[in-house]
């Protein structure tokens, strides 16, 4: 189990959307029957970037490097979760009218909005291989490499050239 005092670590400091996040995190592992020191299989689809993020990520192990934590970039304060396990998902969002300085010692039943996930088990991340681009060198996964002419371009530098070319028109 994760700690508060753990969470504010993680973070760097202690705010409304880390409470929230932590508050949300705890409530899914319950709600899903989720053991995070022996389960792996657990999926957060976060629909916006705030600090809420990281407490989600350090209470309920779905991390960006592990490809386990899906971003949606919706701006909404909503979070959905699967255990892979059961198939089971949650859709939890903020209740109308609830106070974030009021978060920590509320109930989970006055702040919480829960609803069937909209969406299905996301796919497991995949490991892609690596193609270096023609033009930087550097090493870049396949499904991000543009072919331009023949050459291999990273995203950067497909984006530098056609703003390039863009200028001489
Ligand atoms: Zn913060
Ligand atoms: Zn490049």
């Amino acid at each position: 189990m994760v700690s508060w005092e753990d969470a504010i670590k993680f973070h760097g400091h202690e705010c409304g959307g880390l409470t929230w996040g932590y508050k949300v995190a705890m409530f899914a592992l319950e709600k899903l029957d989720f053991d995070r020191s022996s389960d792996e299989e657990l999926v957060a689809i976060v629909e916006n970037d705030s600090c809420a993020v990281d407490a989600i990520q350090v209470v309920t192990g779905c991390t960006f490097g592990k490809g386990n934590l899906i971003f949606l970039d919706h701006g909404k304060h909503v979070y959905t979760f699967f255990n892979r396990n059961t198939g089971r998902g949650i859709r939890i969002s903020r209740k109308k009218g609830v106070h974030i300085q009021d978060i920590m010692s509320a109930k989970n039943e006055d702040i919480f909005e829960v609803r069937e996930p909209k969406e299905g088990i996301p796919k497991k991340a995949r490991i892609y291989r690596s193609i270096e681009c023609s033009k930087c060198g550097e090493g870049t996964m396949e499904t991000r490499i543009h072919i331009l002419n023949g050459d291999f371009l990273c995203p950067s530098c497909y984006k530098e050239n056609i703003t390039n070319n863009a200028n001489t028109i």
